[in-house]
C-alpha cells in the first residue's frame, strides 16, 4: 500500500531537496568541522587511555529513555530486539573489563514530531558515548572539560579558515567550569531554566543534582541525599543549550530493582541487565555528547539539520 510519505510525488520532492540540502556551500562546510570534531575527540581519548569500541545497532536491551518516543522493534530469530537508543547498559557492561571505553554510537530516538522545530533534534544521530570504571562523577567533569577544550582548541588552531567561514569566534574557555544544581538552576530561572541558563553563560556550564523523577533509574542516586542523582548535564553557553547527560551509574543489584520498581518498570523489560548485575559489577561513571550538536555549536549554525547530510527531521520520512 502506497503511504502519503512515500508518494513517487513525496519521493521526488525529497530527492530534489537532499540534492539541494548537499549542494549548500554551508552544510558542506559544517560536515567537515563534524569530520575534525571526530578525529580531534578520537585523538584526545586514545591519548587519555581510553579505548574504541564499535556501536551495536541492535540488541534485546536498549535505553528506555525518560522522554516519549516512538519505539521500533525488530522481530527475529523468535525473539524481539530494540534498535539502540543509546549504548548505556553495553557502555556499563563493556568497561567492566576494558575499564576506559568510548563509542562513535548511532542512535535512533523516532521523537515526537513537536521536537522538529527545536532545531536541536535529529531522530537519527550519533553520540560520542564515554565511559570509565571506578571514576567518580567529578573525575568525568574534569575529562569532559579538557574534551571540550582541546577539540575547540585544536579546531581554532589547525583550521581557523573553517571558524572564518562560519563568523564565528570561540574564546578559550577555562577550568573549571562553572557549575549548578537542577533546582537552584529552576529556583533562579523558572521552568525555562535550561535555555536561560544557556542564553546567559558565556562559557559551557554544568548542570548537576538532578532530581531522580527526571532521570532513568540506572543514574545513581546519591547514598547520603535521597532522591537527588549523581548527574551532570553540560550546556552550552549562547543558548546552543544541552551538549551532554552523564552520571555515576547503580551498580549494586538491590538498589538496581528499587530504582525500576520506582520508575514503574518491570523486571522482565531488564532481565538481560539484572542477570549481569546478579554476577556483580562495579561503579562506573560516562556521559554522551550529540556530535551533531556540538558541530552545531562549534559553526554557530541555527539548525541542526544544516550539520547533517542526511537530516532526520521529527515526524517526516527523509532519506
Ligand atoms: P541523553 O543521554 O538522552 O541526554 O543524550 C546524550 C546526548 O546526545 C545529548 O546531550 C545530546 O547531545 C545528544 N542527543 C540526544 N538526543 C538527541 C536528538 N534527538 N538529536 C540530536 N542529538 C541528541
Ligand atoms: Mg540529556
Amino acid at each position: 500500500m502506497e503511504t502519503v510519505n512515500q508518494s513517487d510525488k513525496y519521493i521526488s520532492k525529497e530527492i530534489e531537496m537532499t540534492i539541494r540540502h548537499l549542494s549548500d556551500e554551508k552544510v558542506r562546510h559544517a560536515i567537515i568541522v563534524q569530520g575534525y570534531i571526530r578525529q580531534y575527540v578520537s585523538d584526545f581519548l586514545r591519548l587519555k587511555g581510553y579505548i574504541e569500541i564499535s556501536p551495536i545497532i541492535i540488541s534485546p536491551l536498549t535505553d528506555p529513555l525518560n522522554h516519549p518516543v516512538y519505539d521500533p522493534m525488530i522481530h527475529a530469530y523468535g525473539g524481539d530486539m530494540w534498535i539502540t537508543k543509546s549504548m548505556i547498559f553495553h557502555k556499563q557492561i563493556a568497561v567492566q573489563e576494558l575499564k576506559k571505553i568510548f563509542i562513535m554510537s548511532p542512535n535512533i530516538r523516532l521523537e515526537e514530531e513537536k521536537r522538529a522545530e527545536t532545531g536541536r533534534h535529529l531522530y537519527e544521530f550519533t553520540q560520542i558515548d564515554i565511559e570509565a570504571l571506578e571514576k567518580s562523577r567529578e573525575d568525568m567533569m574534569d575529562l569532559a572539560e579538557d574534551l571540550i577544550i582541546y577539540t575547540i582548541g585544536r579546531i581554532k588552531k589547525e583550521h581557523p579558515e573553517e571558524l572564518k567561514y562560519f563568523h564565528r569566534e570561540l574564546p578559550d574557555y577555562k577550568k573549571p567550569f562553572d557549575k549548578i544544581t537542577y533546582l537552584d538552576a529552576e529556583k533562579k530561572y523558572g521552568k525555562d531554566f535550561e535555555r536561560k541558563l544557556s542564553l546567559e553563560a558565556k562559557s559551557p556550564v554544568w548542570l548537576i543534582d538532578i532530581p531522580l523523577k527526571e532521570r532513568e533509574f540506572y543514574d545513581r542516586e546519591y547514598p547520603d541525599k535521597p532522591g537527588i542523582l549523581r548527574d551532570m548535564d553540560l550546556i552550552y553557553p549562547e543558548g546552543y543549550q544541552e551538549a551532554s547527560s552523564g552520571g555515576e551509574r547503580e551498580f549494586e543489584l538491590s538498589k538496581i530493582l528499587e530504582r525500576i520498581h520506582k520508575k514503574g518498570q518491570t523486571e522482565d523489560q531488564f532481565k538481560w541487565f539484572i542477570e549481569l548485575a546478579k554476577h556483580g559489577i562495579k561503579l562506573s561513571t560516562g556521559f554522551g555528547i550529540g556530535i551533531e550538536r556540538f558541530t552545531r555549536f562549534v559553526c554557530g549554525v541555527e539548525k541542526i539539520e544544516d550539520v547533517s547530510p542526511f537530516p532526520k527531521i521529527p515526524g517526516k520520512i527523509s532519506l
